[in-house]
């Protein structure tokens, strides 16, 4: 079926549902549908009706790991879970295999005070990662000045900018491991700068690893200096972000890259792992996506690199181009965003203002941000941001990440006013749990 037929069955069972809710064969016809759509309020519906009636679960067990998969990819995470959860014992006594529910990590705790908030916050299994995550800004500069970033619309903001020293960089891995948030913390090295600037990018690479940590990367790959060195050191993951595979489309949002450049630097790059990671096992190799942000300027540039991330052995991920910083979004809010600004906004496919109105719907305000409760980000001459979203000096929260103790940092995160503003505009890094309702007449989920 074309899509227009499955938005037509759709339109069918509704009606068919509205009539009688408790109709086996329209609520499995219902759940097929409504992922085909992502009507995933529907399908939850559905679901829930089939679960009350308790007729043939074999008919659509499998389906539900689907669903989860689509509710997490939504956001919607806790919801996708307590799915999992509520069936596990169903699926194995049908033999039906679903995935487990994931736990939340150790070293979190399930739930936090707020005192600006005055309620207590739930966590989640966090998304970035399930360890704790540092992003330490090793080069707090970049060549590149992309306006949808602070350092293509924040010059006026006067933050410094320079690179860390290896010394520095040491001493802060070492109190990590004192501190010890988590056993095996991910150490990002980078925030709001090019990682591949720092001449002794390898070096901080191998001092992660040698306390068996994992490190990431996240570039442009404009520059290739040391990337011989950076492979042989071998990161987990470097992510290379592009938006697009033409000067036409990339340069307009990625600002003063090269996009020929680019390209040439990821067929080196796919080379030099070929030639120093072949015999490195599998799972202990350094990872490559090829990360591509959609915009409206560059839709027909997808297929063809996913295509290239393909030939060149690397993952693709494409997702809708946001805003940063944080404080970028609510200025856009509060109708005072500035010309480069409201540039890049324009070719959004989702503006600031669409996605606070959707998250602001989605969310009950009862779930943490975990660029807060799973992050610490640190700027390259040591200081320490409210989180790795926001870019103003003013919203730093200690001058010398040295100096203070992973306690002290947890409770300057909370007690910061910004955190409230943020979550009250939709732009905490959160979790969605509020589906919208679904009438199916009297009988309705
Ligand atoms: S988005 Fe990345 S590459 Fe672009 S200006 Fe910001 S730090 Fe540089
Ligand atoms: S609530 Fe907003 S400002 Fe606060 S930590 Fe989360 S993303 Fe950052």
């Amino acid at each position: 079926m074309d899509s227009g037929q499955v938005q037509q069955a759709f339109d069918g069972l509704h009606e068919r549902l509205s009539r009688d809710s408790r109709d086996v064969d329209a609520c499995l016809l219902m759940v097929a549908c409504g992922l085909r759509l992502g009507q995933l309020h529907h399908v939850h519906a559905a679901f829930q009706k089939l679960l009350a009636l308790d007729d043939a679960p074999q008919r659509w067990l499998a389906q539900l790991g689907e669903f989860a998969a689509q509710l997490d990819a939504g956001g919607f995470r806790p919801l996708a879970q307590s799915w999992l959860h509520e069936v596990k014992a169903l699926a194995s006594r049908y033999g039906c295999a679903l995935p487990d529910p994931l736990p939340l990590p150790a070293h979190l705790a399930t739930e936090r005070h707020d005192p600006v908030l005055g309620r207590t916050l739930k966590r989640y299994p966090p998304f970035e990662g399930a360890s704790y995550i540092y992003a330490i800004d090793v080069a707090g500069t970049c060549n590149l000045r992309c306006p949808s970033c602070p350092v293509g619309n924040m010059r006026d903001v006067g933050k410094p900018t320079g690179l860390m020293s290896l010394d520095v960089f040491k001493a802060i891995v070492a109190k990590i491991a004192t501190d010890q948030p988590a056993t095996s913390p991910i150490i990002h090295l980078f925030n709001w700068g090019e990682p591949l600037l720092h001449p002794q990018l390898a070096d901080m690479v191998l001092a992660v690893r040698q306390r068996g940590w994992r490190s990431y990367i996240s570039t442009t790959l404009n520059v290739a200096r040391g990337l011989d060195a950076l492979v042989i050191a071998r990161p987990a993951l470097i992510k290379v972000s592009i938006s697009g595979d033409t000067a036409q489309t990339n340069e307009v949002t990625h600002a003063r890259s090269r996009t020929d450049r680019v390209l040439a630097h990821l067929r080196l790059l796919s080379e030099l792992l070929s030639l120093h990671q072949s015999d490195v096992p599998e799972q202990a190799r350094t990872r490559v996506v090829l990360a591509f942000h959609e915009y409206k300027h560059n839709g027909e540039c997808g297929q063809r690199l996913r295509a290239m991330a393909a030939e060149l052995g690397f993952e693709f991920n494409s997702s809708l181009a946001v805003l940063q910083p944080v404080e970028k979004n609510i200025d856009v809010v509060m109708n005072r965003a500035t010309p480069v600004v409201q540039q890049v906004v324009e070719l959004m496919e989702m503006s600031p203002r669409q996605i606070s109105a959707l998250n602001r719907m989605r969310r009950s305000g009862q779930f943490d941000c975990e660029s807060r409760f799973n992050m610490t980000a640190i700027n390259f001459d040591g200081s320490v941001s409210l989180c790795c979203n926001t870019y103003s000096p003013a919203l730093e929260i200690h001058p010398n990440f040295l100096q203070a103790s992973h306690q002290t940092l947890e409770a300057k995160k909370y007690q910061h006013g910004f955190c409230k503003t943020c979550m009250s505009n939709g732009f905490h890094y959160s979790v969605n749990d509020q589906l919208p309702p679904v009438a199916w007449g009297q009988d309705g989920a």
